[in-house]
């Protein structure tokens, strides 16, 4: 029999390894200015619960695929852990770790009582018909059962996940606990409790802080969005509803241009038709790494992490980024923005509008109460309008970047709950 001896290369830096080292670096940058000492470093820097699973598919034709599925609770101090499941074939465990990690903060920063977490599935969701994707679903969430439920773990749609998976989530948890469970999952159909203005939150929360750091008329200001998934083609309506140009935007399937501006609810119409932006009609192809680089006023990255790094930074010529998908800036990117004077509205505050009214959603589904759009909508610009002025006013004060304010606030908060609570035992 040979032996088989260990390869010494390193292992590859993979994507998920990359976000990691961002959550940690950022992490670590809070702890400094907090003067955090080390074993609470520690405990923040590791999730507390981490599982991986093995999750069986029957295919259509027959065949049995085994796909890995993860759920990670960076954090359980301030209230139950919470967070989305993303399908996608890059999900690995530090990803997810990363990911559940920003929740922690996020939840933390917006002021909402939840802990942070994630799940994903390493599949590609396109390539599955939808009745495997529901035994998928269903067959993943069986396994993560013990960790989840309205006291303890709220999932949520992410990347590749929708209202739909969340109701087969609601009903596979419902049908095991023997009644229905509305609150153990957010971002549900209304039919079965979902909250009113869930569906374009995110979407939401980014127009609002956008237009709060615009710190002008919407008027004239252009604006380039990356991805136009369920995140960015919503914050491209609204921006464009709110009046302004956005002029480009791109998807998977490639990046079309308009210098006069497009009309975004057409764009969707043609979407929803072909499945991507690709061969628009009213507007230009574009590749897609030159949207990084169009001299706009605001850029919006919409889709996953680590997209504007140290290669194109130097290139950007907006002023201001929004961040609507998670991570998508890497530290060496962001010293090149600050350097360049750039602005950029980091993730933790930016997306929060989603799991902001997650947590509405929650509350109403709690109280077995439903509140009014008009409501929902009222509460979510309070928690996001308060938060961005947190994180700017302390921004100010302490020459911080918004995205080094907005973890030392968030992490600040998480820090303090656990030095209350104190260790046990
Ligand atoms: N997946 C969203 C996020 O990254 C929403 C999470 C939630 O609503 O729990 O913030």
């Amino acid at each position: 029999m040979t032996l088989v001896v260990p390869s010494k290369t390193p292992a590859p830096i993979t994507p998920g390894r990359q976000a990691l080292d961002s959550a940690l670096h950022q992490l670590g940058q809070a702890g400094d200015h907090l003067g955090l000492d080390d074993g609470l470093r520690l405990m923040l820097a590791t999730p507390r619960r981490s599982l991986t699973v093995s999750v069986p598919v029957r295919r259509e034709n027959g065949r049995l695929d085994v796909v890995q599925g993860f759920r990670v609770q960076h954090n359980v101090s301030r209230g139950p852990a919470k967070g989305g499941i993303r399908f996608h074939p890059s999900a690995d465990l530090d990803e997810v770790t990363a990911l559940a990690m920003w929740m922690t903060w996020k939840c933390a920063l917006v002021g909402i009582p939840y802990g942070g977490a994630k799940g994903g599935v390493a599949v590609a969701p396109e390539t599955l018909t939808t009745r495997e994707l529901e035994r998928l679903t269903r067959r993943y969430v069986n396994e993560i059962l013990p960790l989840i439920g309205p006291e303890k773990d709220i999932p949520a749609p992410d990347v590749g996940t929708d209202e739909q998976t969340m109701a087969w989530i609601m009903d596979t948890f419902s049908v095991n606990a023997g009644y229905s469970v509305p609150g153990v999952v957010t971002g549900k159909p209304t039919a079965l409790g979902g909250s009113l203005g869930r569906a374009g939150a995110t979407s939401r929360g980014v127009q609002i802080v956008a237009l709060a750091a615009l710190g002008r008329s919407p008027e004239g200001v252009t604006v380039a969005v990356q991805g136009f998934g369920k995140v960015g083609a919503l914050a491209a309506q609204y921006l464009s509803d709110a009046g302004c140009t956005v002029v480009a935007v791109s998807d998977v399937s490639g990046a079309v241009h308009a210098s006069s501006g497009l009309d975004i609810a057409d764009l969707r119409a043609w979407v929803a038709e072909t499945g991507g932006v690709r061969g628009y009609r009213h507007a230009d192809a574009l590749d897609r790494d030159e949207l990084f680089e169009l001299d706009v006023d605001l850029l919006v990255p919409a889709a996953l992490e680590g997209v504007i790094t140290a290669a194109n930074a130097p290139r950007i010529r907006a002023r201001l980024i929004v961040e609507g998908a998670n991570g998508p800036t890497t530290p060496e990117a962001d010293e090149i923005l600050a350097e360049h004077g750039t602005t950029v509205v980091p993730d933790i505050l930016a997306n929060a509008g989603g799991v902001i009214v997650s947590y509405l959603e929650w509350v109403q589904n709690m109280q077995a109460y439903s509140w009014s759009a008009a409501e929902v909508e009222m509460r979510l610009r309070d928690l996001m309008e308060s938060a961005y002025g947190e994180v700017k006013s302390l921004s100010a004060d302490r020459g911080l970047t918004l995205r080094q304010a907005a973890h030392v606030i968030g992490v600040g908060r998480v820090a303090e709950a656990h030095q209350m609570r104190g260790l046990y035992p």
